[in-house]
């Protein structure tokens, strides 16, 4: 169970539509609450933040490898 469940996790893993690259951050907006784990995600590449002002279409995710966002 617990290893199919992993397995399942890794296949949706994001890629990035320009590079191919899988290092993807979430981009966050808004004013997050900030926490160690926020924290921590964002020291390791997982978030980044987009800044307060919310459009409708603003980019979801990061590519850490070409700065692609979409
Ligand atoms: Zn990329």
């Amino acid at each position: 169970m617990d290893k199919n469940a992993k397995r399942n996790r890794r296949k949706s893993k994001k890629v990035c539509p320009k590079c191919g690259g899988n290092s993807i951050a979430s981009i966050l907006r808004g004013y997050p609450i900030f926490s160690e784990k926020l924290d921590q995600d964002i020291r390791d590449g997982k978030v980044v933040l987009g800044g307060c002002c919310v459009m409708d279409n603003d980019p979801k995710w990061h590519c850490n490898k070409c700065e692609n966002e979409w």
